[in-house]
């Protein structure tokens, strides 16, 4: 384990662009439950019931209210762990170019991270089903369910709902950082939900060095990524973090 940290961090260091792509795993000890897994959201409700488009339209207040109720409740409260704030760092170190994040928590732009494209838009807002003005998340009262807009129009998170679109402009500039990737950290996320899933493949594909960090192995492992650090975010993200600042500092001080 030691010996993988420390050939991630001689890697990092000398990349000219590192990509990181992330899922709900690297939110996890900010106290986010990841969807499927171990405590996932997935063990109590079913997905499709409610976080599928559809069954939104269908029935707004019973998703308000088994959903994004809870979900509002978490967000509003979690803060960045050691793995946004390693990622951060290693942007402020100049090794880190971007961030793919499937997460709509909001916390790698707590963190400090200045280019994070959200797949799949951000919980931070909620926008008008009526007329599209979005509000802050934080602002919105959960007196009335489902909460509405000034104008009456129902309030619906700015995130992508299950059977909707990825956003064209965030599709496009993931793929595009990860063709152009030398280094593709794949942190936290269980390469199930397509197309996000892909994005590690366009980055094998045009010869980046993939990197995964889980405590549990997924499609990607054995195929796709070069190989698996097994083990919580935080811890693992830190570490390495520490090792790379040691390799530059001896690098300077030679
Ligand atoms: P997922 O729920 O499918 O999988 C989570 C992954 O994280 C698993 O592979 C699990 O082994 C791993 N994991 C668990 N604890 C970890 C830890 N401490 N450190 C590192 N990895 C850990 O997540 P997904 O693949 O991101 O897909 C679910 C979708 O649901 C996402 O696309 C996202 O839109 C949404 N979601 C977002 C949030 C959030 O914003 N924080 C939370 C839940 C779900
Ligand atoms: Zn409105």
């Amino acid at each position: 384990m030691d010996d993988l940290i420390k050939k991630t961090a001689k890697d990092l260091a000398v990349s000219s662009k590192v990509v990181a792509l992330t899922g709900a795993g690297v939110s996890v000890e900010s106290g986010i439950p990841p969807f499927r897994g171990k405590g996932g959201l997935w063990e109590k409700i079913d997905p499709m019931e409610f976080a599928h488009i559809d069954a939104f339209m269908r029935n707004p207040a019973k998703v308000w209210n088994i959903l994004i109720r809870e979900m509002k409740d978490i967000v509003d409260k979690a803060r960045p762990n050691d793995a946004h704030i390693g990622l951060a760092r290693l942007e402020k170190l100049g090794i880190l170019s971007s961030i793919i994040t499937q997460n709509v928590d909001g916390l790698h732009q707590m963190a400090g991270n200045s280019d994070v494209i959200e797949f799949h838009g951000n919980f931070a807002w909620q926008k008008c089903l009526a007329c599209e003005r979005k509000i802050e998340t934080f602002r919105v009262s959960l007196d009335e369910i489902p909460p509405k807009c000034s104008c009456g129009g129902i309030l619906r998170p700015d995130c992508v709902f299950f059977g909707e679109m990825i956003p064209p402009e965030e599709l496009m500039r993931s793929r595009k950082a990860s063709y152009e990737c030398d280094v593709m950290l794949v942190i936290g996320t269980s390469a199930l939900v397509q197309p996000a899933a892909y994005m590690p493949v366009i980055a094998k594909e045009s010869g980046a060095l993939v990197i995964e960090i889980n405590p549990e192995s997924t499609p990607l492992t054995g195929s796709i990524s070069d190989y698996l650090i097994k083990g919580n975010a935080g811890k693992i993200v830190k570490e390495i973090v520490t090792e790379v600042e040691h390799q530059m500092q001896s690098r300077k001080n030679a």
